[in-house]
């Protein structure tokens, strides 16, 4: 019951205490508003101490000016809770002045009442903040200062409005003083306390300002945008400019220090303080103490102080991140230099190779057309089929390498799907049959149509998985399926796919196998040899046409790769030579050819179906022979070689030009490399034939040639 009554006192003096305040409000504007409580609180406690004191005494005008004062301070309060704060300070404190006055008068100076002014004074700071309302302060001072002199020029020694004897007026002064003490000592502890506690605030702040300002990893300085001098820097700024300490270089010039660059952003930027733009941030270079200079990334702020402009400059040093830079810079230079030697070593290497290559290829299939012993057939399969793999692994390494390097670039021509298809089934005739495998052909009739893209590139991929499929299916059959997904008028998207029945791929061998030199495992290569780089050329060749080759595939029961190509289709239609015409290979008779070429292995083969087509041959040896046979015999058609001792195939064709613009001249080479085919049209060829060549193809070359330059030739008669 009793802790009941107590608890209840509690919170009604907490409700007093916490009236008027405002939870949206700071925590310091509430605070304020609790010390105006306490004061008004305070001033009524005094009061009715004072009424009590008077009531004892018998001095009724006393309590009539105590009472009053009691009711002009509750209109305080009931001001302050109604927030208007600054109303009922203002009251407040001249309700105390008042009553001062009134009081001191009523009673006479002898009764002490005056005494009360030294607590009010101290009160004063109390009610008002010094830091935030110090005119207010000294206004009120200098009033209750006013009020207090007034009181004793006015004020009687003895009241002449009330009688009180000298007993009474000894027992006034002594309650009076005595009180006046005690508020007076409670004021001065305040007052000394919350001094205390500000110096404390204001040490914690400046500690924490100094962590923060310190520990920061680029290097401050703070400038005088006027008088451009340095007034303050971190620890880092010492640091990172080699200097002894702080002092060294306060009200240093900033030119001196940071030089004149510095000093021009500085004075743009105090001025642009009052238009408030955006802080300048930059590269700059510094020079620390002992000379030695530094890259940095700097970062001024404008900012005003006590009607002073500033300002904090930021220097983070970046020299090692540059130097980094730099490195990576070079690191890369020569990265791309080595690759470029790598693909000019691997193109070179590819031409040496391919030459002496392809006069294996070429005697080998001349020696098999020939009459040769029965024992030597399964020798020179060996070596027809060894020279062939090899020129196939030269022709991988080289185009991988191409791809690497992102120099592989696709031919956009026509072509007709149809005969692509019968272009990518022909040659695998022979291996299927010799493994008793099926191979079957799904085409969609859709299908045939004419496209654009790389024609040979495409077939190179089909070739690949289709080889694969045979390698790897020991029964069943290889399914090869060209089916439209979407045709339209101007665009057709094809989806292409090679299954098979083979030994099928492990799960996780399926990543690998894309890959290069990647096989499903190595008892793959001891069986089925090859050299893992089929499917990372492919999938890539594809990914450059804008798909994406991806493989289905499950242990013992076979694979599926498959992907999808958009093409732009074409109603420009091709003249295409009829692949049966081709076969036939129709003498050439009367056909006159200037064949230039300084391998004389080279030579040999390419005369030998030459020959076989009744053509008329001119050898030439070298660029110097060939320019000179030509003007002495007139062939027809010229063969040349690109690389030749004593004049080489483009100076020849040069030579050939400048009077005879129009005879037709194929280069004849085992060199590739990008654009070939523009490069030798730009040296004066009309064309050109790769070694090692197809007969069919070396002969549908002079057939067309030599068929428009007798046109020419008519032409030019009639
Ligand atoms: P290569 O065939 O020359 O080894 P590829 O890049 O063409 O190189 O193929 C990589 C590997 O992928 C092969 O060694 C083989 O293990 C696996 N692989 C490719 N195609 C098939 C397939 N149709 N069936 C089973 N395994 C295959």
């Amino acid at each position: 019951m009793q802790t009941n009554m107590i608890d209840k006192l509690v919170s009604f003096g907490y409700g007093i205490l916490n009236s008027g305040m405002d939870p949206a409000k700071s925590h310091e504007e509430n605070k304020s508003v609790q010390r105006l409580i306490i004061f008004i609180f305070f001033g009524i406690l005094v009061n009715l101490i004072s009424v009590l004191m008077n009531l004892l005494h018998g001095l009724y005008i006393s309590i009539l000016i105590n009472l009053t004062s009691v009711i002009l301070l509750s209109v305080c309060y009931f001001l302050n809770k109604d927030g208007k704060r600054e109303f009922a300070r203002g009251l407040g404190i001249l309700t105390i002045n008042l009553y001062l006055f009134a009081i001191s008068y009523a009673e006479g100076l002898r009764a002490g009442e005056h005494l009360y002014y030294f607590p009010f004074l101290l009160a004063l700071i109390f009610v008002i903040d010094i830091r935030k309302n110090y005119k207010e302060l000294i206004l009120t001072s200098t009033v209750t200062f006013f009020t207090a002199a007034l009181v004793f020029i006015v004020a009687p020694y003895v009241s002449s409005v009330q009688t009180i004897n000298p007993e009474q007026y000894s027992a006034l002064f002594s309650s009076n003083l005595s009180l006046s003490l005690v508020i007076t000592a409670g004021f001065t502890y305040y007052v000394l306390k919350t001094l205390e506690i500000n110096e404390e605030k204001l040490l914690d702040e400046t500690r924490f300002k100094d962590t923060v300002y310190d520990t920061s990893l680029d290097s401050v300085f703070i400038v005088d945008s006027r008088s451009m001098e340095i007034t303050g820097c971190n620890k880092k700024a010492v640091e990172v400019f080699g200097l002894s300490d702080k002092e060294e270089i306060t009200g240093m010039p900033v030119k001196q220090l940071l030089g004149g660059e510095m000093e021009e952003h500085i004075a743009v930027q105090g001025r642009q303080q009052f238009t408030k733009q955006s802080p300048w941030y930059g590269n700059m270079d510094f020079v620390r103490k002992d000379e030695a200079p530094f890259f940095a990334y700097v970062n001024i702020v404008p900012f005003s102080h006590r009607e002073y402009s500033f300002c904090k400059i930021s220097i983070l040093d970046i020299t090692e991140i540059k130097i980094a830079e730099f490195e990576i810079l070079k690191a890369k230079e020569k990265a791309e230099k080595a690759v470029q030697i790598k693909s000019r070593f691997l193109s070179n290497m590819s031409h040496e190779l391919r030459t002496p290559l392809n006069a294996i290829i070429g005697t080998t299939n001349i020696v098999l057309q020939e009459d040769y012993l029965p024992s030597q057939r399964k020798s020179f399969e060996i070596l027809k089929y060894s020279s062939e793999h090899m020129m196939q692994l030269v022709n991988d390494i080289l185009d991988f390498s191409k791809i690497e390097a992102g120099k592989m670039v696709l031919n956009r021509a026509p072509f007709n799907i149809k005969d692509f298809l019968q272009k990518i089934i022909s040659p695998f005739a022979a291996p299927v049959s010799e493994k008793n495998l099926e191979l079957r052909m799904h085409a969609d009739d859709q299908t045939n149509l004419e496209i654009i893209g790389d024609e040979m590139r495409l077939i190179q991929v089909m070739n690949n998985l289709i080889a694969n499929a045979i390698k790897f299916t020991e029964k069943g059959s290889v399914t090869v399926e060209v089916k439209p997904v979407a045709i339209r008028s101007e665009e057709a998207e094809i989806r292409f796919s090679v299954q098979d029945t083979g030994i099928g791929i492990a799960e996780n061998k399926m990543r690998q196998i894309f890959e290069s030199f990647m096989q499903a495992d190595i008892e793959t290569t001891r069986k089925f040899g090859g050299t893992g780089l089929g499917l990372a050329i492919s999938k890539r060749l594809v990914e450059q046409m804008g798909g994406n080759l991806k493989a289905q595939s499950e242990v013992g029961s076979g694979s599926t790769f498959y992907f999808t190509l958009k093409f732009k289709v074409t109603t420009r239609r091709r003249s295409y030579v009829s692949e049966e015409n081709l076969k036939g290979l129709s003498s050439l008779d009367g056909v006159k050819v200037l064949l230039a070429e300084d391998n004389p292995i080279n030579m040999m083969v390419a005369k030998r179906f030459l020959e076989k087509w009744n053509i008329e041959i001119i050898e030439a040896e070298n660029g110097l022979k060939a320019v000179e046979l030509f003007y002495r015999h007139q062939p027809d058609l010229l063969l040349i070689d690109l690389e030749m001792p004593e004049m080489d195939g483009a100076q020849a064709v040069a030579e050939i030009r400048k009077t005879h613009p129009f005879i037709p001249i194929m280069a004849f080479t085992a060199a590739t490399y990008d654009n070939i085919k523009e490069d030798l049209l730009s040296k004066g060829f009309n064309g050109y034939l790769p070694k090692p060549f197809k007969p069919e193809e070396l002969h549908k070359k002079i057939e067309e040639s030599v068929a428009q330059q007798r046109l020419h030739e008519h032409r030019k008669a009639s």
